[in-house]
C-alpha cells in the first residue's frame, strides 16, 4: 500500500447507505446483498462490532472490521438523577466532550443530543454559550449519541422513541449535517433508519432564521424556537444572534416554516428573574405569538455559578403563566430534568470541556457584515 492509500479516510459505518456499502462491498470481492445484513445489523440491532456480526463468515468481519471506521465514542461518565435522567459525557475520536442526557418518563424515553462542541452563538444565560466554540460534530457523531443510549436503555425494555437536539450547540449551525442526522433518524429501520416519528425529533434553535426555512424545504421535523425575549433590545442583551436576526426576520421565517410544513412550533422560554418576567415582557410574548400556531414552553432559569441570572420566585413565575392563560395560551412551566447532575439540556460538559487545552474560536456565524 502506498503512503497515500495509507491516508485515505474509512468511512464511518453510520455515514454509508446501501448503494456505497454495496459498492465498497464488491470492491473487496464480496457479494453486494451483504451489504443488507450489514446494515441491518448497524441500524436495527445497533451493533457497531463487526466481529459481533454473528451471520457473515469470518473473513467478511474481518474486512469489515478494517476497511470501515466502527469507532463509538468512550462513556466517560454516566450520571444519573434521582427524576430518571442519565446525563451522559462522551469522550469522541478528537478527545473533546460531547454530552447526551437519557430522559426517562413513564411512558416514553426521549434523547437529548449535542450538535457541536461549544457554541458560537454565545447567550448570556448558557453555558454552552460561555464555552466559545470548538468544532462541529458529524452526522455519526450525533448518531453515535442514539445507538449508545439505545444500547444502554434496551436491557430496561425501553426505546427512545423522541428525539431533542437541545444539548450542546447550534443545531442549524451545523446545518448539513444536522440534517443528515435527523433524515437518518426518521428513516424506517427497514430503509436503514431509526424509524423515529417526524413529531418526535425536534430541532432546538436559537433563531437562525435563513436556516429555519431551509430546514422547512429540506426535512419534516418539529422546531423548538428558543425565544427567552419578544423585544429586540433585550433579546439582543440575552442572545446576541438577535442583532443578525431580529424578531421580525425570525417572525416571518417561523411563518413560512408553518406554512411549509402545516407544524406547530414550541417557543421555549427562559424565565430570567428581573429580566424577561414581567408584566411588560408577557404582553410582547403575546404580540410575538399572535398569528403563530405556537406552544410555549416556560423554563425556570438554572442557576449556574459564572452566570450572571437568577431564577425568579415561584408568585412571578405563576403570574406571568396567568397573562398567558388568559389569553388562551397554554404554556406549561418545564423544570429542566437532571438538574441535580447538571444533566439539564444545554447545561453541559463545562468543567470537562474548560479543562480541554484546545482555545475556543468565536468565529462568528452571524458573519462580519452584522457587526
Ligand atoms: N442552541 C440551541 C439548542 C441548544 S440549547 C438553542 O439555543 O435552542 C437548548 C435549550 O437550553 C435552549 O432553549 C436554551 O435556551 C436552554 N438553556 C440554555 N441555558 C439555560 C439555562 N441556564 N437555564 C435554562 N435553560 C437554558
Ligand atoms: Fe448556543 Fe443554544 Fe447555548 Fe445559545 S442557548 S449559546 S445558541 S447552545
Amino acid at each position: 500500500m502506498t503512503s497515500a492509500e495509507n491516508t485515505v479516510k474509512k468511512p464511518h459505518a453510520l455515514e454509508l447507505d446501501q448503494a456505497q456499502l454495496t459498492t465498497l462491498l464488491k470492491s473487496w470481492g464480496e457479494p453486494g446483498y451483504r451489504a443488507v445484513q450489514v446494515l441491518k445489523w448497524i441500524w436495527t440491532e445497533k451493533q457497531m462490532d463487526p466481529a459481533a456480526m454473528s451471520n457473515l463468515p469470518a473473513g467478511l468481519r474481518a474486512k469489515l472490521a478494517e476497511g470501515i471506521d466502527w469507532f463509538l465514542p468512550e462513556v466517560h461518565s454516566s450520571l444519573a438523577a434521582g427524576d430518571g435522567s442519565t446525563k451522559l459525557l462522551l469522550k469522541t475520536a478528537t478527545g473533546q466532550f460531547m454530552e447526551a442526557v437519557i430522559l426517562r418518563y413513564e411512558n416514553r424515553t426521549s434523547l437529548c443530543v449535542s450538535s457541536q462542541v461549544g457554541c458560537k452563538l454565545a447567550c448570556s444565560f448558557c453555558q454552552t454559550g460561555k464555552l466559545g466554540f470548538f468544532r462541529h460534530l458529524a452526522a455519526h457523531e450525533i448518531l453515535a449519541q442514539y445507538v449508545m443510549a439505545s444500547n444502554m436503555v434496551r436491557g430496561e425494555g425501553r426505546r427512545i422513541s423522541h428525539v431533542v437536539f437541545m444539548g450542546m450547540g447550534e443545531p442549524l449551525d451545523n446545518y448539513q449535517n444536522v440534517v443528515t442526522t435527523v433524515r437518518a433518524m426518521l428513516r424506517p429501520e427497514e430503509e436503514f433508519g431509526f424509524g423515529l416519528s417526524n413529531r418526535h425529533v425536534t430541532v432546538s434553535t436559537s433563531g437562525i432564521a435563513p436556516k429555519i426555512v431551509e430546514l422547512a424545504k429540506d426535512v419534516k421535523c418539529a422546531l423548538a424556537l428558543s425565544l427567552h425575549a419578544a423585544r429586540d433590545d433585550l433579546r439582543t442583551e440575552l442572545m446576541p444572534v438577535n442583532r443578525r436576526w431580529p424578531l421580525a426576520d425570525l417572525k416571518a421565517a417561523l411563518a413560512d416554516w408553518q406554512q411549509m410544513t402545516g407544524g406547530k412550533i414550541t417557543l421555549e422560554y427562559i424565565l430570567i428573574k428581573d429580566k424577561n418576567c414581567g408584566p411588560r415582557e408577557a404582553k410582547e410574548l403575546v404580540k410575538f405569538i399572535h398569528g403563530l400556531r405556537a406552544k410555549v414552553n416556560l423554563i425556570p432559569f438554572n442557576a449556574h455559578p459564572g452566570l450572571p441570572f437568577e431564577r425568579p420566585g415561584d408568585g412571578e413565575i405563576r403570574a406571568f403563566q396567568k397573562h398567558l392563560a388568559e389569553r388562551s395560551i397554554p404554556a406549561p412551566v418545564r423544570y429542566s430534568k437532571g438538574l441535580e447532575v447538571s444533566a439539564a439540556c444545554g447545561q453541559l460538559a463545562a468543567k470537562q470541556i474548560e479543562n480541554l487545552s484546545a482555545i475556543p474560536s468565536r468565529k462568528s456565524v452571524i458573519g462580519a457584515d452584522a457587526r
